[in-house]
This record gives C-alpha cells, structure tokens and sequence, in this order.
C-alpha cells in the first residue's frame, strides 16, 4: 500500500495519477482505466450524466408511476426480515406521509433498513409501482435530511462494471479536496462577457452543485471552455498550411481528358472539375470538399485535378483509406490518366524493398505525377520533387492532425477531400473553417437502383439458392461476414470469416469458387484476392467489412450483408454501393434476426431509399451524433461535455471568439494566453491517444 508523505499530498496535481487518490487503490484504478480515467484530470472531466434531484421531492401521493421520482416519507413500521424461497431475502418498510402510504421492498441487502429510524423522514428515490391503494418502491435510494442539504443534486456518473457511480462520486470528492487552484485558461474579459463561472468553480458546480441553475451556469461554462479550445486548436493547425500556395497552377483544357473515356462525363462532374480547377489557378491553397453519394464518379473528378496538376507541371498525392483501394485506384487512375502521359505510381506497404527504392526515387525527382497509396504518402521517408495538390479518398478517416502534416509536407499544396457522406454545415465550418463544397448530385446515366431486401436467417437457405441462380447467369457475389460480439481482434475476425465461408458458404454453394478477404491477410494477399474476384475467377467473396468503401467491379450483381443491425445505415449504404456499378439488375439483402423495433425500422427504412443524404440524416437522428462524429471518423478530439449537433450556438459563440483571439495572438504566445495554449495542447494529445 502506498504511504502517502504530507510532501507528496501537497504534490497532487492534476497530472497525478488517480491511484494515488483517497480511497482509490491499484485495482480499482484499472477499473478507472477502463473509462479512460487515469489522472486527477481526466477523473475531474469525467461530468456527469445527470443529477437526481432531491432538492424538491415531493409526496406520495403525487409521485407519478413507473418512472424514476423522490419522495419524502416517514418510515412507521420495519418488518423483519423474510427469506424467499430461492434464498433470496426480503426487507420490507412502511411508510407514507400522511396523504398515502408506500411500502418500501429491499430484495437481497438485509442491512438496508438498519440505518432507518421509525418516525423519522427521509428521502427514497426510485420508481412508484403497485395501484393507487397499494404503492411500493423497490430497492430505493434513502437520503436524510442532513444529506439532502448537503447535496440536493447527487451526480450520476457514466459507470462501468466494478466502478459503480457513488465509487466514482467519492473519488471526485477526493480529487475536488486534493488538488488545489485550477488554473483558469479563459481570458476574465470572456467571464464577463458571456457571464460564465470561473474553472474552479465551474468544476466543482457541475461534480457538487447546490442548486440546477448552478449546474447549468457550469455545465454553459465547460462546453463553451471546451469549443473554444478545440476551435482554438484546429484554427492554429489549419493556419500552419495558409496563405499563399507555392503551387500556383495555369489553365488547363480538360477536353482531350473528357474525349478519351469511353462515355461522357455527366453535368455535374464537369461541373465540379470546373470549381476545382478555378481553385488551382488560385493564390490561396484549395480546400475544398467534393461531395457524392457512392458510384456517383469521383474518381474522374479526381482525374481532372491530377490531370490539371500534372499538365501545370505539378505532382499530385492520393490516399485512401485502404491498401486495396488504393491499388483499384492506381488501376482506374492509370487507365483514365496514363494514356494521356501522366505517370502514375503506386506506394504501398507490401512493396519489397528494390521497387520501393525505385518508386520513392521517381517521387523524388519528379518524374512520377501522381502517387497514390494509403496515408503513408505523406509520412516520413517519402520525398516529393514538387508536391502540388493532394487528394484524400473517404474523409471521415483523415484527421485534422493529418492535414497538418501534409502541409508541413510542401509550400502549401491544394486539398481536395473526397466523401460519400455528407457532412453538416456547422461540422464542415469547425473541421475546415473556410472550406468549400462541389457536390456531385447526379449519377452517371443507366444506373439502375439497388433493390433492398431485408430478411432474417429462416430465409438463408432459399437466398443462397437466389445467389447461385445469380452465379449460373454468371454474376458475382458478396457476402460481408457477421461480425463477432467480443474483443474484435483481428484474430477471431479472421476465425469468423472463415468459418462462415467453410460452415455456411460453401455447404450452400457447392462447386462455386469462393474467396476471402478478411483484416488479418497481408495487403498482397488481400489485393491477390481482390484481383482474382474482379478477373471474374471467384464467384463469391467472404468478406469483413474491408471492402467497406469504394471497391468496384462492375459484374457483381448480390451484396448480402449478415448481421445488418451492427452497422450504421451509412456504413450499409455504403456497402450496398459496391454493386449496381454494371448494366445488370443489383440487390443488396440485409439479414438480421435482432427484433427491436427500432432496428427494423432503421433496416426498412434503408430498403425504402436510396438517397445518400436521407440515409446519412436518418442516422444523425437516430444513432446520435457519437458514432457519426466520433474522432475516428473526422479527426477531431473526443469532446467530454459539448456535443457538436446541439451546442450550435456555442459552437459560433467560440468559433467568433477564437477567430479574434488568434487575430490578436496568430500562434497563441502572448502570455496571457499561455493556460489556453495548455488547454488546446491538452485536448489533442487526449485526441492523439484516442485515434487509433
Ligand atoms: P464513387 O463516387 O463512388 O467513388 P467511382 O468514381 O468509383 O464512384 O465511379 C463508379 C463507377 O462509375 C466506375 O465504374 C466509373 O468508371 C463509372 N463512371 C464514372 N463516371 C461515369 C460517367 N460519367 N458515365 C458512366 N460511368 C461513369
Ligand atoms: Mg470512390
């Protein structure tokens, strides 16, 4: 057991960790861990939930039924102690107040009514059940008086197995009376302006109020402190690649471009080459969104860009999310652009050391024009001769830290960003401060849409009869894999996609040549099966969901989706995205055997509509904005207590203020500014450890 020395007491400081805390000890630190609570910090921005409110409770007989409520009532008689058959015990109380009365049920904690004197008052929270002749509450809460008074709001802290919210509440407490003054980032003229509590007190109000206003006046003060922080941070990075381009680019005509592929280009993608180009003859960096829903031909759009780059004498960078689709790209790209002369090389991780030499060569020196790989493009050893204008495939999964890099990269290169997913305004203002949006809204001509079916697993079998009929008229088929329940590591990922293809798959399909992709392979191995599906040498692919985002091959006709309710309704639009690419009539079947309503709703709704910004609302609306904007998916740091989709007006309330802090202080030196520079740090690093 650590002794704790009155030098080291007066040492706590919010960086220490939370083990060393009153009545916290090694494991229940690890359990702290599990939130992601490891100092006094992180402990004190652990906010809480919600607060029960004892602080006007009323009587018996107008407490409402089945929902959570606190009651005043004196306790008249105690029972003994029973025991249920089972072995289960029971401890029942009277009570009432007068008007009603309530009996009170204790199921498996003989010593609740110990603490209860008779004829006494006291506080019980919990839900009124029974009739109105016959009201009980089981396994209430009891708060006193004296209790009461001292915390007429108590915390509910977000919990986690073995660190039940009254655990955590106590280790606040200590971590509140341990530390001493917290320093306060906001500048006093903002205090007043927006009439905000102080830090110290902000903290304490919001773990200890004493009344609600408090907690709301503390609850307006940290997600104003934390928006301005984070507006604060992603404004310095963005700055860091602003200004002036060192790639000014000329003008350039795309015809000879248009007039070599085999169809012509639809209105909007001409349209959105002409935004992009405009940009590029620019002074400013470009920074510019293109928006499509899947199959909508972004990959041309890119191709005008590069070909733009490339023809003004300038090196283009473009990554994907993945290896295997940066290889599909490196094909199309090389297809559309090589026979105009623009020389397209491919990075990837798998490549042996020679023709890795050779490539990172050729970007040195300039004679490649594009290179396209995964993030690593723009990661160290990689040298380009005159980097111009990158391009990012799937936004979601570039962070703002990365665009920093990149700009770090060359003087100022231009960024074209390319999603399937529509983002918010006010979340596209916040990730990219200036940015601007070309949208592709108009799909190239034939498509015909995806049929949608939803079913459950009763049906497998007469589906895969469905998928051979499919391969007999010789289409393609996928089939992304269920996912596993626990600790996906890429282990079991691996074990359950191949189970599935050796116990399900194949029994049903027998003769068919059925490959698999899964997380595990190495990238030569992924991209060997992924070439032999698209040579039409596999029938069916079993796959995880790493064929998640823009793989193409037309000839597939069937995607089926097991385990549908696991996934977010973009991610599935996605995944339904990778067929329909071809002439012929594509489905996509969901299955799942989940009966909630709601997951049924959401799985209809995906059948009845195949309008990417439908389904990317319908998300927003029912998943809540955690899982559409985690940072994983835009980059940004975890917030603990703003939520981006409804603190709107303090979203612009700190986006006005940090634009006229750094106005003042560009790089934030000044040294009154220097505990909000610590606050911004703060915050990324939390970001950092959260990405991947
Ligand atoms: P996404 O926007 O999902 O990235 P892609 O760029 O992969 O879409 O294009 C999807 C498919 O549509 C590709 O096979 C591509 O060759 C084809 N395509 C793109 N533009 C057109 C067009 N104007 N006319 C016909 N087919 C097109
Ligand atoms: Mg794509």
């Amino acid at each position: 057991m650590h002794e704790f020395s009155r030098k080291e007491a007066q040492a706590m400081q919010l960086d220490t960790p939370v083990q060393y805390l009153k009545n916290v000890g090694p494991r229940t630190a690890e359990r702290f861990a599990r939130l992601g609570i490891r100092t006094v910090a992180d402990l004190l921005a652990h906010y809480p939930r919600r607060y029960i409110d004892y602080s006007n409770a009323g009587g018996v007989a107008a407490a409402p039924f089945d929902t959570e409520t606190v009651v005043r009532a004196f306790v008249y008689a105690k029972e003994p102690m029973r025991r249920l058959p089972g072995g289960r015990t029971l401890q029942r109380v009277q009570a009432g107040d007068g008007d009603a009365a309530l009996s009170l049920a204790w199921f498996n904690n003989p010593y609740a009514a110990d603490k209860l004197e008779v004829g006494q008052e006291y506080w019980f929270q919990g839900r009124v059940t029974g009739t109105l002749t016959r009201r009980e509450m089981a396994n209430p809460l009891v708060r006193t008086q004296a209790q009461v008074t001292k915390a007429p709001l108590e915390p509910v802290y977000p919990q986690t197995e073995g660190l039940p919210s009254w655990r955590i509440s106590q280790a606040v407490t200590a971590a509140l009376e341990a530390v001493g003054q917290l320093e306060e980032p906001l500048p006093p003229a903002l205090l007043t302006k927006y009439r905000l509590p102080g830090r110290a007190e902000a903290v304490r109000a919001i773990h200890r109020p004493r009344s609600a206003e408090e907690a709301a006046g503390a609850r307006r003060r940290l997600i104003f402190e934390e928006l301005l922080t984070l507006q604060l941070g992603v404004n310095l990075m963005k700055s860091r690649g602003a200004g002036q381009t060192g790639a000014r680019m000329g003008r350039v005509d795309l015809e000879p471009l248009w007039r070599s592929l085999p169809f012509a280009p639809t209105g909007a993608q001409r349209r959105a080459a002409g935004e992009i180009a405009a940009d590029l003859r620019g002074p400013a960096p470009m920074n510019r969104l293109l928006q499509g829903d899947v199959g909508s031909g972004k990959t041309l759009v890119a191709a005008a860009a590069v070909y733009i780059a490339a023809r003004s004498g300038w090196q283009s960078a473009l990554m994907a999310p993945t290896e295997i689709l940066a290889a599909q790209h490196a094909r199309s790209l090389q297809a559309m652009l090589g026979p105009l002369g623009v020389q397209v090389a491919l990075l990837t991780g798998g490549m042996k050391a020679a023709p890795r030499r050779q490539t990172l060569k050729a970007i040195a020196e300039g004679q490649a024009d594009l290179v396209v790989g995964t993030h690593a493009v723009i990661g160290a050893g990689v040298e380009f001769a005159r980097l111009g204008l990158a391009i990012v495939d799937e936004q979601h999964r570039f962070g703002v830290r990365q665009r920093g890099l990149l700009a770090a990269k060359a003087d100022s290169p231009h960024l074209l960003v390319m999603s399937a997913t529509p983002i918010p305004r006010t979340l596209g203002l916040l990730i990219y401060g200036d940015l601007d949006i070309s949208i592709l809204d108009e799909l190239p001509p034939g498509r015909k849409p995806v049929k949608t079916y939803y079913t459950t697993s009763i049906k497998r079998r007469d589906m895969y009869g469905f998928l051979n009929k499919q391969i007999e008229a010789g289409h393609q088929v996928y089939v992304v894999c269920p996912l596993i329940e626990q600790g996906e590591n890429s282990g079991e990922e691996m074990q359950a996609a191949a189970d599935y293809r050796d116990k399900v798959a194949a029994p049903l399909l027998p003769g068919r040549r059925i490959g698999l992709l899964h997380g595990r392979m190495k990238p030569k191995e992924k991209a060997a099966v992924m070439d032999a599906f698209k040579a039409g040498e596999l029938d069916v692919l079993v796959s995880t969901t790493v064929i998640e985002v823009g793989v193409d091959v037309p000839n597939a006709t069937v995607m089926v989706i097991e385990n549908a309710e696991r996934y977010g309704l973009s991610a599935l639009h996605q995944l339904r995205g990778r067929v329909g690419r071809g002439a012929a009539e594509s489905c996509c079947i969901l299955i799942s055997d989940h009966d909630s309503e709601s997951v049924r709703e959401r799985l209809r709704f995906l059948c009845s509509t195949s309008d990417g910004f439908a389904i990317a609302k319908y998300d927003l609306e029912h998943r809540g904005p955690g899982d559409f904007f985690g940072s994983r998916q835009h980059g940004l740091p975890v917030l603990q207590i703003a939520d981006l989709m409804t603190d709107t007006r303090a979203l612009y309330a700190a986006q006005e203020e940090a634009g006229a802090i750094l106005r003042a202080d560009p790089q934030l030196q000044r040294e009154e500014n220097q505990p909000l520079a610590r606050a911004v740090e703060h915050l990324f690093e939390r970001a950092e450890g959260t990405m991947n």
